[in-house]
């Protein structure tokens, strides 16, 4: 299975004509997952490789505009993008996001009068108190339902924390297992952790032919998981054939933080293949970075450390920050400094950092 990442906005704040606003999609065997969709995301998608009607997921880290302005007109457009066919049923959109995002649909789609032709559900998480200061606690009446459902609106889950193991099980299904969890932020923010299912093994070859089996169907039953009776009365189990498995591959995309909140991230973090995490602001500007909720690279590549990623993705930088490309002499800030700073932090660990540049696509190898 193929797996890419390309981000479509990698500034901080407000979409400028050189950094949209933070968005990326995760694409699987064409599937596209959205995460975060800042205001412009769909004329960024329009000048990408990607098609927004493939979205048939998008993950909100938090509730800020430069995370989610940009949803409604997206969803508006797919829909005029979609062909009306009564013959055909639409699959329904899944949207996870924090608590108040099904309230801020609902008003937003729903004053502008907006009909989809596609179904949608959300599905909230519930924050802990500890995500944020005081002042950024939304207050039950804000973020209420009110009304009722909007007409393309299915009923969503309210996902709490699942207190245990310090995250949010979001959903699991043949391919991958997606769960949230806690960051720390002027309002309350979260990461997601898309894991892949482990493969199986190859087959043992030698061992099959010893114990008399020919390739055909039941080398496809035993690598599927199911034991096989031979002529002989004999159980073949699927453990006495396979190699040992082969690790899925696991991506974490974490939202707007000055840092990761309880066991739970570094935990669903350790080892990925891909760590996102922002860096709002150079290492001169920490303080700066961490009255705002934000990081530095210093900050993010200590989150790598931590859990063993194999590379580090630096985003959401502040529009002080232009792209390489447009980097003149002269310009006080220089966005590979972030990238310096970051390899500097990581000097020895192996890690590997990598600066998001809109439309960077990176692919996703699998593990052997
Ligand atoms: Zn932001
Ligand atoms: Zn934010």
């Amino acid at each position: 299975m193929t797996m890419d990442m390309t981000f479509l906005g990698t500034g901080s704040a407000y979409p400028s004509p050189h950094r949209g606003a933070s968005a990326l999609v995760l694409r699987t065997d064409g599937e596209c997952w959205l995460f975060d969709c800042g205001e412009g995301t769909q004329t960024q998608l329009m000048k990408s490789q990607l098609r927004a009607g493939r979205i048939t997921k998008v993950f909100v880290s938090h509730l800020h505009g430069d995370h989610l302005f940009g949803l409604p007109g997206l969803l508006c457009t797919v829909s005029l993008n979609t062909n009306p066919d009564p013959q055909q049923t639409l699959s329904c959109v899944e949207i996870y996001g924090p608590r108040g995002l099904r309230h801020f649909l609902r008003v937003t789609l729903g004053l502008t009068g907006s009909q989809l032709l596609f179904p949608y559900a959300v599905h909230e998480l519930e924050p802990t108190t500890d995500q944020s200061p005081e002042e950024g606690h939304l207050s039950p009446e804000a973020t209420a339902e009110c009304g009722p459902l909007h007409p393309q609106e299915q009923p969503g889950r309210t996902i709490p924390l699942n207190v245990s193991n310090d995250c949010y099980h979001l959903f699991e299904d043949k391919k991958f297992v997606v769960k949230a969890f806690r960051l720390f932020h002027r309002i309350p923010s979260f990461g997601f952790c898309i894991q892949e299912q482990d493969r199986p093994g190859r087959l043992k070859t030698e061992v099959l032919r010893e114990l008399g089996l020919k390739p055909g169907p039941l080398y496809g039953r035993l690598k599927a998981g199911e034991p096989v009776t031979l002529e002989n009365g004999r159980v073949v189990e699927p453990s006495e054939v396979l190699e040992e498995a082969i690790p899925g591959r696991k991506v974490c995309i974490l939202g707007d933080c000055s840092s990761v909140l309880g066991e739970g991230p570094l935990r669903l973090c350790r080892g990925a293949d891909i760590l996102v995490h922002e860096a709002t602001l150079g290492n001169e500007h920490r303080e700066k970075a961490v009255d705002h909720g934000h990081s530095t690279p210093d900050m993010a590549a200590a989150v790598a450390r931590a859990c063993c990623a194999q590379r580090l993705v630096l985003h959401h930088f502040s529009q002080r920050y232009k792209p390489c490309s447009l980097q003149k002499e002269g310009d006080e800030d220089h966005v590979s400094e972030l990238k310096r700073q970051a390899e500097e932090a990581l000097k020895d660990s192996g890690i590997e950092v990598t600066l998001a540049e809109d439309f960077l696509t990176l692919t996703i190898p699998l593990r052997r």
